[in-house]
Formats: C-alpha cells, sequence, structure tokens
C-alpha cells in the first residue's frame, strides 16, 4: 500500500491520499488556459496562507527545489551593485551564500561560532548601524540543527535601520509563525514539498509587489529571474513549462491546509508531534543537539547514543517503515533528526519510539 513508510526526514513528506489522488490528475499542456486558471488558484490561496501577506504580496512559482527559489529571490531582487548581509548558523545560512558568490554579488558573511548558536544578532547590530547594506538574508527554520531562528529580533534591527529582508522559509512556510510587516521581509522562499505537503518540483518566492513596479530586475540567470516569471503569471501562464500535475497536487493540498485549520493548527499539530518525539527520546535517555526550547515545531535533532551508528539506526528504522534523516556537514556521523510533516498520526510516532528503543536495543547488545 502506497503511503506505508513514513517519511520523517524534512521533506518531501509522506502524501497524505487526498494529495496523492489529486496528483494522478489528467495531463494537461501549461500553455492552455485550464493550467493558468489553475496557477492563478494556487496563487489566492498562497498569498493567503498567511492572511497578513494577501494585499501586500505576490506568489511567484517556479518549477525547481527549494533552493531554486532561493537562487531565484537573491538572484533577482539583491542589486548587482548592492551588499547582502548574510546571517548564517548552517548548512542552508551558508547555501546563501554559495548563490551570490556564484552570482558575482557582493555580501558580508556573518557566521555564529558554531552551528549550535543562535544567529548573531549583536553582530547584525553592528553590521547594519555601520551601514552600507541593501539587504540582510537569514534562514527561518535552520533545517541543519531543527533551530528556530529569532528571525523577529533580526527583522527589528532591519526595520530600525531600513533594510529589506530575504528569508530562506523553505522548512517552515506553513509550519511556523511567519509576519511580514514586523520583520520588514521583502521576499520569502519556500517549496510545495514540505511544510504544505505536497509533491517536489513546484518553489516559490512570496515578493513584495512593489518590488516589481519600482525596480528591474537584478538576475544573473535567465530561467531564475522572478520578474519574468510575475509578469507573465499575472495572466498564469509561465516563461517556461512548469511542472504541471504538482502545480495540481499543490493545489488540492492548500484546500487540505485551510481545510485542516490553516497555518495555526498546522503548527499545534507539528508542535504536538515533535514534543511527543521530545519526551520519547529524553525515556530512552537520548540528548537532544540543542536546548529544548530553541527548536522548530517540524524537526528536532538528537545525539546518536554511546554504541548506536547512524547507519544500524537508519536501516534496522527503515526495515520498520520509517525513513529518518542523518546530520549534515559538521554533524555527519553524530545526530539523528526527526521531522513530523507529511501524513503522520501520533500512532506512527509511538510505534516509532519503540522501533527506536529496539534498535537501541540491539545496538548494545551485540
Ligand atoms: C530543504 C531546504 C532548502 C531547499 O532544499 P532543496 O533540496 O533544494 O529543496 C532550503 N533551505 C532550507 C532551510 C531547507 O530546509
Amino acid at each position: 500500500m502506497k503511503g506505508t513508510t513514513k517519511l520523517l526526514n524534512p521533506g518531501p513528506v509522506t502524501l497524505t491520499d487526498r494529495v496523492r489522488k489529486a496528483f494522478d490528475a489528467e495531463d494537461v499542456c501549461h500553455r492552455e488556459q485550464e493550467f493558468a486558471d489553475l496557477v492563478k488558484r494556487v496563487m489566492g490561496k498562497l498569498a493567503r496562507v498567511y492572511p497578513e501577506s494577501d494585499s501586500a504580496y505576490v506568489p511567484v512559482l517556479l518549477t525547481g527545489s527549494g533552493t531554486a527559489a532561493v537562487e531565484a529571490m537573491l538572484g533577482s531582487l539583491t542589486p548587482r551593485d548592492g551588499k547582502t548581509l548574510v546571517v548564517s548558523n548552517g548548512v542552508y545560512g551558508e547555501r546563501a551564500a554559495a548563490i551570490l558568490e556564484a552570482q558575482g554579488k557582493a555580501f558580508t558573511m556573518l557566521k555564529s561560532a558554531s552551528w549550535l548558536d543562535g544567529i548573531d544578532l549583536a553582530g547584525a547590530e553592528a553590521a547594519l548601524a555601520a551601514g552600507g547594506y541593501t539587504h540582510v538574508f537569514t534562514v527561518h527554520h535552520e533545517t541543519t540543527t531543527g533551530r528556530l531562528n529569532e528571525v523577529g529580533k533580526l527583522g527589528a534591527l532591519c526595520k530600525k535601520h531600513g533594510v529589506p529582508m530575504l528569508l530562506d522559509a523553505v522548512s517552515s512556510f506553513a509550519g511556523e509563525d511567519l509576519r511580514f510587516a514586523d520583520w520588514n521581509l521583502e521576499a520569502c522562499a519556500a517549496t510545495a514539498n514540505k511544510c504544505l505537503h505536497g509533491v517536489p518540483g513546484v518553489a516559490f518566492a512570496l515578493v513584495k509587489k512593489d518590488v516589481f513596479s519600482s525596480r528591474k530586475s537584478a538576475a544573473t540567470s535567465v530561467y531564475l529571474d522572478l520578474f519574468k516569471y510575475e509578469k507573465e503569471q499575472r495572466t498564469g501562464f509561465s516563461p517556461f513549462t512548469q511542472a504541471t500535475h504538482v502545480m495540481v497536487a499543490l493545489d488540492e493540498a492548500l484546500s487540505e491546509l485551510a481545510d485542516m485549520g490553516g497555518v495555526p493548527a498546522r503548527v499545534e499539530r507539528y508542535r504536538g508531534y515533535s514534543q511527543r518525539v521530545l519526551s520519547g527520546l529524553a525515556k530512552l535517555g537520548v540528548e537532544t543537539l540543542i536546548p529544548r526550547a530553541d527548536y522548530s515545531s517540524t524537526l528536532t535533532s538528537y545525539r546518536l547514543p554511546e554504541g548506536v551508528t547512524y547507519e544500524r539506526l537508519h536501516d534496522d528504522l527503515k526495515r520498520d517503515g520509517f525513513v529518518i534523516y542523518a546530520g549534515q556537514g559538521d554533524f555527519r556521523g553524530s545526530i539523528f533528526r526527526i521531522a513530523v510533516m507529511g501524513d503522520l498520526a501520533p500512532s506512527d510516532i509511538d510505534r516509532l519510539l519503540g522501533c527506536i528503543g529496539q534498535s537501541f536495543d540491539r545496538a548494545r547488545r551485540v
């Protein structure tokens, strides 16, 4: 039966039956009116995921993974003669710096002392006070550790110094609270296949509308130019072939999100599941990577106990029908991560905890 493997990685997610059925849709040409109507519908729903964004921001959809949306956002919006302050404490902050580097755009990397730390707010304050920045970039939920960054505090600094913020919200959009005006957000980037519970293949940036009427594109790429997409998507069409079936599934996933109570209900559900994982693993003596209070609602990270290798744990759990996630970069081989997005029930979490306990017991017996 499909959907019996539970994906506990931070996207792609285990699809709900409703989204899976929608994906198995009639074939449609991306140049036909019915597809344009679908795109317009998806744009309307995306703008309303956070009611606050509805009037002042426009979703721009493109075919690609989350990184494509981040790359398009940075490329199209950061001026060629500008300078971005990249506030980083993990893999995705570093990826943004690599993107700006590849685009030949100027930036300053403000790294925390360690990926275990929060973003460097004092450093950001000093940099912004010194001046010279046209944008600030940060990651909302740093999936590397599961930390929900203090974007509210950084946003207040952006506001104070009049510098717009660009946000990687790829693993938080629809799974955490987002503030647009308070955070001085010019744009955020996200994807269909994380907290929105869609299929991978479509990503988007939600961009302040006045950007498109007041500036020219700064894109260094033909494909990843948000200005081109925005202009054509006013009629629902796109400059390049969109992932048509993925768009149908996203439309359904957005309806499902609204039917289930929208973002507040989804955040509460994720939070409940993550708490259940946290307490269950605490009982098994597992240590968290960062303090409990610092985690996002969607993902938690744990140090592998003495005598347990990631490979063993992963392979045992995979046989039991669960896919967990390894550490990246510095944390490879020393941690494991559990995301709670997608089609999951409380009983899945309880079974997972039982299976993890059994895997630990087996590891300790040898
Ligand atoms: C998943 C993720 C991305 C994008 O990854 P893709 O593999 O390109 O979809 C970007 N930023 C964050 C914070 C993520 O979690």
